[in-house]
C-alpha cells in the first residue's frame, strides 16, 4: 500500500500565515487542487482539508440566490464592501448549475464585482465547472473550508434561482437569502413554494425602481410566509420564540441603500440561532447529509466504472426496456456482478433474523 499523501507544506503554511499576497496565491492554488480530478491531486487535497479542519468553521456562511438580472452581483459587491468596512474579510464563491453542463460559468465572475474583486480583504472565485451539480457543490463546500482556514470570516455562496442548486447552497450555508424583484408580490405563484421554505431572508431588490410595488411585495410575501408557517413550515414552530421567523427586507443594491438593515437582520438571526444551538445543529445536519451524498455519488461512480457492470449493463438495460426482465431483477444481477450480491443477501438475512421474535 502506498504511503498516505501529505498536505503540501508550503501551501499549508501560506494559507495559515495570515493575510498576504502569498496567502491569496496559496488560496487560489489550493482551490485548483481541490477541483482537480487527478487521483494524486485528490489525495493531496484530502490531506490538505484534514490539516486545515481545526482552523475551519469560524466564518459565517451566507447563501444568496435569485434569477439572473435580479441584482445578485450588485448586492454582493455592496454588502461585501460594507462588511469589509466593518473589519471583516469576505470570500465569494459560486455554485453555477450551468457550469456543470456547458463548462462555462456565469456566476462569481470577477468582472461582475469590480471594486470587491480588487479589494485586498476580499477573495472571489467563480463556480467550479464540469461534473454533476453534486460534484460542483461538493467542490464549493471544500473551497469554503479553505477560505475559512485562511481567515475569511464571511463566506458568501452565490447561485442562480433555478433547479436544485438552491437546495445545494441552502444545505451548505448558515443563512439562505433569496433576492426578488419589486413585482414579485404581483405573482406569488411565481415564487416557488420550495424556495420560500428554504429562505431565511427574502430581499426585494431594486426597490428604487418602484417603491410602492416593493412595499406591496414585502407585505404580500410576508403574509405568504406566515401562511406557510401556519401550515407547518418544516422545522419551524411559529409559536416558539427561539425559532427564526423568515423576514422580508427591501433594498436597493445599486445605491447601497438598505444594506445595514439587511446585516442587522443577519445579526439577529445569528444571535437567535447561536443562543438556541440552532447553528451548530444545522451544520451537523449539513455535514451528515454531505457525507452521505458523497458516499452515494462515489458508489454510483464506482458502479458505473466497474468492468463487469459495463459489460452487462447494456444488455440488461435492453432486457428491461423490452419487457424481458423485471427492473429489480436486473438491478440485483448488476449489483451481484459489482460484488454486492453476497453483501445484499447477508443484509437481507440480518433483517429477517431481526424480525423474528426472540421467543420464537
Ligand atoms: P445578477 O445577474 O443577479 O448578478 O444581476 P446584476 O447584479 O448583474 O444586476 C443586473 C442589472 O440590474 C444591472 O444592470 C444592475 O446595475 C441592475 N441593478 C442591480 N441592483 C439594482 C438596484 O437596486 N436598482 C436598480 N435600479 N438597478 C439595479
Amino acid at each position: 500500500m502506498s504511503a498516505p499523501a501529505s498536505a503540501p507544506l508550503p501551501m499549508l503554511q501560506a494559507l495559515l500565515g495570515g493575510p498576504s499576497m502569498a496567502q491569496r496565491r496559496a488560496l487560489a492554488k489550493a482551490i485548483t487542487l481541490l477541483e482537480s480530478t487527478r487521483p494524486d491531486h485528490r489525495q493531496q487535497a484530502d490531506a490538505l482539508l484534514n490539516a486545515l479542519l481545526p482552523h475551519t468553521g469560524g466564518a459565517f456562511r451566507l447563501g444568496i440566490s435569485g434569477v439572473p438580472g435580479v441584482g445578485k452581483s450588485t448586492f454582493i459587491e455592496a454588502l461585501g464592501l460594507h462588511l469589509i468596512g466593518l473589519g471583516h474579510r469576505v470570500a465569494v464563491l459560486a455554485v453555477d448549475p450551468s457550469s456543470s453542463v456547458s463548462g462555462g460559468s456565469i456566476l462569481g465572475d470577477k468582472t461582475r464585482m469590480e471594486k470587491l474583486s480588487v479589494h485586498p480583504h476580499a477573495f472571489i472565485r467563480p463556480s467550479p465547472s464540469g461534473g454533476t451539480l453534486g460534484g460542483v457543490a461538493a467542490k464549493t463546500r471544500e473551497a469554503m473550508l479553505v477560505c475559512e482556514a485562511a481567515g475569511y470570516d464571511i463566506v458568501i455562496v452565490e447561485t442562480v434561482g433555478v433547479g436544485q442548486s438552491e437546495t445545494a447552497v441552502a444545505n451548505m450555508t448558515d443563512l439562505f437569502c433569496v433576492l426578488q424583484l419589486p413585482n414579485a408580490g404581483d405573482d406569488l405563484q411565481a415564487i416557488k413554494k420550495g424556495i420560500m421554505e428554504l429562505a431565511d431572508l427574502i430581499v426585494i431588490n431594486k426597490a428604487d425602481l418602484d417603491p410602492d410595488a416593493a412595499t406591496r411585495a414585502q407585505a404580500q410575501i410576508t403574509s405568504a410566509l406566515r401562511l406557510l408557517g401556519l401550515h407547518g413550515r418544516p422545522e419551524t414552530d411559529c409559536h416558539d420564540p427561539t425559532r427564526w421567523q423568515p423576514r422580508v427586507i427591501q433594498l436597493s443594491a445599486l445605491h447601497a441603500r438598505g444594506i445595514e438593515t439587511f446585516w442587522q437582520a443577519v445579526d439577529d438571526y445569528r444571535r437567535l440561532q447561536s443562543a438556541a444551538g440552532g447553528l451548530q445543529a444545522r451544520r451537523q445536519r449539513q455535514a451528515r447529509a454531505w457525507m452521505w451524498e458523497r458516499i452515494e455519488a462515489g458508489l454510483r461512480e464506482a458502479f458505473i466504472r466497474h468492468p463487469a457492470v459495463q459489460a452487462r449493463l447494456p444488455a440488461l438495460t435492453d432486457d428491461v426496456l423490452a419487457g424481458r426482465m423485471v427492473a429489480s431483477v436486473a438491478a440485483r444481477q448488476l449489483l451481484a456482478v459489482f460484488g454486492f450480491g453476497a453483501a445484499l443477501t447477508d443484509a437481507a438475512a440480518a433483517v429477517q433474523q431481526a424480525a423474528i421474535p426472540s421467543s420464537a
